[in-house]
């Protein structure tokens, strides 16, 4: 394993499970100091200490606490080289407009994309203060192709992400801070596992308009998120880093 983050500091939010997690644990494995965020102080605390890291629970919808994380992070190691703005949630009740309430709309734009401009606006005063640093905000394919099984708030939410990360990456670019989206394509993560284990009809819906036949293991996105955040990717600001099994240049897929 190349280590190419030896030593920085690498703040993952919803680092407690699925992407989240396997790119701490891919991010320390190349050398960089981990700080684990989540709502779930279990899963977040048992995460920390797999990769030898700090935990902050966190709920990144609240602006006083995701300043106070920042802050307390810059205080302890007097640097933060990584961002990746990543806790994101995708509930039942935010489906198609037509059924898809106002609460669901709101809680799912609050987590999915208020958190990600919370965690942008505190995190990049210390990047330009120190001239140097690695945004990442988890977008989805979502936010690129349209899919007629909605889910209205969270692709709303996505779209936000990515045109919120472009405009930063353009803003701060000459600063030495880079923001880029990673749009993720489907990922075997356990609910939808067990989702698509009991409904087969559902998973060969989605499954067809993969060209590479299969959803991404969450260690396939993690190692999108090592290269964003190293400096391999230093030519890199602004752009929606599709990580989706080919889907978004895909008409017709193999048999
Ligand atoms: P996951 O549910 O396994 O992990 C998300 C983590 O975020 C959890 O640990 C959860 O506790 C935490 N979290 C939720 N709300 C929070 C809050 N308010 N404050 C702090 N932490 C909070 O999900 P995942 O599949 O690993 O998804 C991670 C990101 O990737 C999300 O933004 C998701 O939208 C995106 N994504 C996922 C897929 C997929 O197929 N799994 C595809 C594209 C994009």
């Amino acid at each position: 394993m190349v280590r190419r983050l030896e030593d920085r500091v690498a703040v993952i939010t919803g680092g407690g499970s699925g992407i989240g997690l396997a790119s701490a644990r891919r991010l320390a494995s190349e050398g960089a100091r981990i700080v684990i965020v989540d709502i779930d102080r279990e899963a977040g605390e048992a995460a920390a200490k797999e990769v030898d890291g700090k935990f902050h629970r966190v709920d990144v919808t609240n602006e006083e606490d995701v300043r106070s994380l920042y802050a307390a992070v810059h205080g302890m190691y007097g640097r933060i080289d990584v961002a990746f703005n990543n806790a994101g949630i995708s509930p039942p009740e935010d489906d198609s407009i037509l059924t898809t309430g106002i609460e669901a709309w709101e809680r799912v734009n609050r987590v999915n994309l208020t958190s990600v401009y919370l965690c942008c606006k505190y995190v990049i005063p210390y990047m330009l203060e120190a001239g140097k640093g690695s945004v990442i905000n988890t977008a989805s394919f979502v936010a690129t192709m349209g899919a007629a099984t909605s889910q209205i708030a969270y692709t709303a939410s996505k779209g936000g992400v990515l045109a919120m990360s472009r405009e930063l990456g353009v803003q701060f670019a000459r600063d030495g801070v880079r923001v880029n989206a990673l749009s993720p394509g489907p990922v075997n993560t356990p609910l939808l596992k067990e989702l698509f284990a009991k409904d087969a009809e559902r998973a060969a819906r989605r499954l067809v308009h993969v060209p590479l036949g299969r959803f991404a293991e969450p260690e396939e996105i993690a190692a999108a998120v090592a290269f964003l955040a190293s400096d391999d990717s230093s030519f890199m600001t602004a752009s929606n880093f599709l990580v989706d099994g080919g889907i978004s240049g895909a008409y017709v897929t193999p048999l």
